[in-house]
């Protein structure tokens, strides 16, 4: 049975996720590149670790949900990373959105040590982060996956097994894919609709209730009729999984040319200076080519 657990990246996933393990009862010790970030840890009781490999000492289980590919590789790969502590019977789980030709270097790397892995990343926000309503896939040993379940209990709503490492990863990307064409979608709908001079609340009445409805369109357009671009999953990072769905597409000969025009889309808005704002600060490029703003023109 797991009883301690390592967490690494407290951002704006893995805070509200390793708040939930601390809840739930678990021994956690964390670490974070930006040390600041584990204070309120310490305080709720959680142990506080110098660098990977001296966060995992004596855990069964190291989750980390860091940025990209570029931060798993150094913290799993680099000096004092996890490869460096893990030791035999251990148990690794990478719960970002990486490539899936990263997630089966990982499990190789740990099955060299003994240690087994599984891809677990998750789909929700910031919101079902805290609130441990996350979507989660899963992929590796069904066996580690059985074990690591109680875990995972704790930190989502649904989770679904995979089958072998890389396939949890590529359902990630699958999922996203879908996303940034929903979110591009909101985005020129939007700035249409501003342009026909509808009235905009009207307009997200009927995106609430129509058959192309989804919870995503409505969160993201309320806000964006706020003018609140506040990050809940920051643009850069719709970007950076652009730049993955796009090589994933591309490495095994599946269309993606919508994908392709939101990347640019994406890429602009990024240019723009709205980066650290949220994914739907796309709609910022689209009111820059259209010369308008969407804005609701009375308090929904
Ligand atoms: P975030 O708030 O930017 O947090 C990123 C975390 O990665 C931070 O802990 C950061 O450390 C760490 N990190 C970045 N580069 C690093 C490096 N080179 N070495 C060590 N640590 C590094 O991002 P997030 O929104 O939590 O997203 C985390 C992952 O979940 C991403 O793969 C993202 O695509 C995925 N995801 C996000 C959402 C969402 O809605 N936000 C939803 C589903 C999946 P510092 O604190 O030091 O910067």
């Amino acid at each position: 049975m797991i009883t301690t657990i390592s967490f690494l990246g407290l951002g704006t996933m893995g805070g509200g996720m390793a708040s939930n393990l601390l809840k739930a009862g678990y021994k956690l010790t964390v670490w974070n590149r930006s040390a600041e970030k584990c204070k309120p840890f310490a305080r709720k009781g959680a142990r506080l670790a110098e660098s990977p490999a001296a966060a995992i000492r004596d855990a069964d289980l190291v989750i980390y949900i860091l940025s990209n590919d570029q931060a798993v590789e150094e913290v799993v790969f680099g000096a004092n990373g996890i490869l460096s502590g893990i030791k035999e019977g251990q148990i690794a789980m990478d719960m970002s959105t990486v490539l899936p030709s990263t997630s089966l270097r990982e499990q190789e790397a740990y099955a060299k040590r003994g240690a087994d892995f599984l891809d677990a990343p998750v789909f929700g926000s910031k919101n079902e982060s805290a609130n441990a309503e996350l979507w989660i896939m899963a992929a590796g040993k069904k066996h580690t996956f059985e074990k690591v379940k109680p875990v995972l209990q704790h930190l989502g709503q649904t989770i679904h097994y995979f089958g072998k490492n890389g396939n949890a990863t590529a359902m990630k990307l699958v999922g996203n894919l879908i996303v940034a064409l929903e979110m591009e979608a909101l985005a020129e709908g939007l700035v249409l609709a501003q342009k026909a001079g509808l009235d905009l609340n009207t307009v997200m009445e009927v995106v609430k209730v129509a058959d192309f409805r989804s919870p995503l369109l409505v969160s993201n357009g309320q806000n964006i009729l706020k003018r609140d671009f506040s990050p809940s999953f920051a643009l850069k990072l719709m970007l950076k999984d652009a730049d993955l769905i796009e090589k994933f597409g591309n490495s095994l000969q599946s269309p993606i040319p919508a994908l392709r025009v939101v990347e640019k889309n994406l890429a602009a808005a990024v240019a723009l200076g709205f980066g650290n704002e949220n994914a739907s600060a796309l709609i910022k490029a689209l009111e820059k080519e259209a010369g308008v703003q969407v804005k609701a023109q009375r308090a929904g």
